[in-house]
């Protein structure tokens, strides 16, 4: 083997971001896991990629998913969020083991390396998350990985862990990351109405004392509020800012039920709302004002939510949902499909804490990028990316993925997962799963 480990993609038409515009028959020279140039130029490089006139795009950036639930999914159709997380997903969750989550946490990475995703932000459950960085790890995909945290379950004990404890594991769980830039760590109390107020400000100061990112769901369906207000006498935004849980450094799922004062309190501290079109429809939640808390100046990420709720970790299904809901909102000019893109991409980055790393083809940067095939009968002819990504591409259309300089993904083939076993191993460890929760047939 030669001692050059560069790599050449050439003959693409490359999207830097989605602000910039296509260099035709351009290349991208990756070294060390970091992009070294962008354009059209020459090189020499160790490997040589000829893209075959693909569209090459920074990688997308799922930015709310739960790699835990990837087994769940098909187990709780037609339900409200309440009775649905109580009833199905909580007991399946509390049902995981070891082999499980592997199992879960292995498909969510397959389904999205095939969807050209590079890089995830996700909460996962109380316990077990050292499981999920392992199979996380093994897949080579970045990703910030959420610790669940919930000391008050409501009468629901499978799944209360006491702060402290909860913490001393996030501790734990950062510590088995050192040496690992390509993952990291976040403290993820679930959502207001799982943890006591005093457990919400322990674990805001917890993470800001380690430089933790902050993820937890916020104000996703009317029900789930009208209880915060009656428990706490607040708007479910304002009173998670009462308890530490606001700034650049927090992640909050959904907003999709933010009046004006809420989205005016985001964007004064600088929240970063994740946007999950297609489980907000799902589950019956609403429509999130999304063009409005641009406006406002509140970054805003893109992510599919658990496979419990979507049932896809698709990338490109909630960029299209995403534009399509503001149409009926608001009108046919609400979100440009480049805002979309930008959100897919450089906003989700920036929302999970990777705004300088990824989300953006340029010098310097983490080399994650897809390519697409742009002859694909979706999508031709094709000439605006913008509109071709977000209205006609799908995972199908996908012919390269890289993360962090490494080709996880090429014409169909995975390289750091075997995707039989993955196959097997997800209905293996569903049936299991589902007979530990006692749900269904499984
Ligand atoms: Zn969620």
């Amino acid at each position: 083997m030669g001692g050059d480990p560069s790599i050449l993609i050439h003959n693409a038409r490359v999207w830097p971001s989605a602000d910039a515009p296509v260099i035709e028959d351009g290349s991208i020279l990756v070294r060390d896991g970091r992009i070294e140039t962008v354009g059209r130029f020459q090189a020499r490089a160790g490997t040589r990629i000829d893209a075959g006139g693909a569209l090459a795009m920074p990688g997308f950036v799922q930015a709310h998913v739960h790699l835990c639930q990837t087994l769940f999914r098909g187990a709780g159709e037609d339900m409200a969020l309440l009775p649905w997380l109580r009833k199905v997903v909580w007991p399946m969750e509390a049902a995981h083991d070891r082999a499980s989550l592997m199992a879960s946490a292995r498909l969510a990475c397959a389904e999205m390396i095939r969807g050209g995703t590079t890089s995830f932000l996700s909460m996962e459950t109380v316990r077990g998350t050292d499981a999920t960085l392992e199979a996380v790890a093994e897949c080579g995909l970045p990703g910030v990985v959420g610790h669940c945290l919930m000391d008050d379950t409501g009468g629901y004990p499978p799944l209360a862990v006491d702060i402290d404890d909860g913490l001393a594991e996030c501790d734990v769980l950062a510590d088995s990351l050192r040496g690992t830039p390509t993952l990291r760590l976040a403290v993820a109390p679930r959502f207001a109405l799982s943890c006591s107020a005093d457990s919400l400000r322990e674990a805001a100061d917890f993470a800001r004392s380690r430089g933790h990112l902050l993820h937890t769901h916020a104000s996703e369906q009317t029900s789930e509020i009208e209880w915060i207000r009656e428990r706490t006498g607040m708007d479910n935004v304002r009173y998670l800012h009462e308890c530490g849980l606001s700034g650049p450094d927090v992640c909050l799922a959904h907003c999709v039920q933010v009046d004006l004062r809420e989205r005016a309190l985001l964007a004064e501290a600088g929240t970063n709302v994740l946007h999950c079109p297609g489980a907000n429809l799902k589950l019956g939640s609403g429509l999130a004002p999304v063009p409005e808390m641009l406006d406002a100046g509140i970054p805003v990420g893109l992510g599919a939510d658990g496979a419990a709720c979507n049932n896809r970790l698709d990338l490109f299904a909630e960029m299209r949902l995403a534009g399509l809901i503001q149409k009926v909102r608001l009108g046919p000019d609400a979100l440009p499909a480049r805002d979309i893109v930008r959100m897919a991409t450089q906003g989700g980055a920036a929302a999970i804490g990777w705004g300088g790393e990824t989300g953006v083809l340029e010098a310097g940067r983490r080399a994650d990028l897809v390519l697409i095939d742009l002859d694909d009968l979706s999508i031709l002819p094709g000439d605006d990316p913008a509109s071709a990504v977000v209205y006609a591409a799908h995972p199908g259309a996908v012919v390269l993925t890289m993360a962090a300089g490494r080709v996880l993904y090429e014409n169909g083939d995975f390289t750091t997962l075997d995707v039989g076993r993955v196959r097997r191993d997800a209905r293996d460890q569903r049936r299991k799963l589902a007979r530990r929760a006692g749900i269904g047939r499984g």
